[in-house]
């Protein structure tokens, strides 16, 4: 097949839209969510509901770190259950929706930076135990793209923006992550939030709604609340995906937003 033919299927497939896609970061939190009918998966389910029916959706997982960016390209991504101590129904779970070679493709062709095809990923549970929430009937192709660990917050950042056109193709942008992440000091006990876990929460929230993102990709600076939050930055970085979908007029609505665990921030962002 010549390249050009091969932009031509693309464009079939995932033509411009009238309507921009909205895009979404969950909280996802505890593995858990999948399978409990909670506050949390009900939210999700309510906010799957709400959406337009996307073409495909492309997923940003905390749990896909690697050497570079890769994107999952086979037809059948298996169900990855990417953690320990949990019960058997949970490991018996599958999220069977297909995958889509076409949407890797067409996201190596519309990003500057170098990604790779990757065959032997699948669907990370930062990604299925979301969307099988969110969309039930698992029948939108759905492809992961990997945090390069070896990169800057920067430059995630940067990538997110350079993603931008798919929401113009029906494509859904998800990210999957915890705005507050720290499992060194999660307390299953009881239920009640640190107040440097809260504190940082609030800060997230009040930069998200203003729309000061280069203060959320400098994290760093933003003090001790933000150190104890972000302990290590894999959950934090697929927010800063979406939030570099953001256009200047789209609007910020805030859901499942509320630290649990102790130390999990279950604050999810909805831009459209
Ligand atoms: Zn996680």
């Amino acid at each position: 097949m010549t390249l050009n033919q091969t932009l031509r299927e693309l464009q079939g497939k995932f033509s411009d839209q009238d309507r921009k896609m909205p895009a979404l970061f969950v909280g996802h939190g505890n593995p858990m969510n999948a399978l409990e009918d909670n506050e949390f998966s009900r939210a999700w389910a309510q906010v799957g509901r709400s959406l337009p029916k996307p073409n495909a959706i492309l997923c940003v997982s905390a749990h896909w770190e690697t050497a570079g960016t890769l994107v999952t390209g086979m037809d059948k991504p298996k169900t990855i259950h990417d953690f320990g101590g949990f019960p058997p129904d949970l490991y018996a779970m599958e999220y069977p929706a297909p995958g889509s070679p076409e949407l890797a493709r067409l996201t190596q062709e519309t990003v500057q930076v170098p990604v790779r095809l990757d065959q032997s990923w699948g669907l990370d549970h930062g990604t299925w135990s979301v969307l099988c929430r969110m969309f039930p009937s698992a029948d939108i192709p759905v492809i992961q793209l990997s945090l390069d660990r070896t990169q800057s917050p920067d430059f995630h950042y940067d990538l997110g923006k350079e993603l931008r056109a798919l929401r113009n193709k029906g494509v859904l942008i998800v990210g999957s992550g915890n705005i507050v992440h720290n499992l060194r000091v999660v307390n299953f006990q009881e239920d009640k939030p640190y107040d440097w876990a809260v504190e940082f929460d609030e800060t997230a929230k009040q930069l998200i709604s203003a729309g000061d993102h280069q203060s959320l990709v400098g994290y760093q600076k933003l003090g001790q609340a933000a150190r104890l939050a972000i302990p290590t930055n894999e959950h934090y970085l697929p927010l800063l995906y979406i939030l570099a979908l953001q256009d200047p007029q789209e609007q910020i609505r805030f859901f499942a937003d509320r630290v649990t665990l102790g130390s999990i921030s279950m604050r999810s962002v909805l831009i459209s």
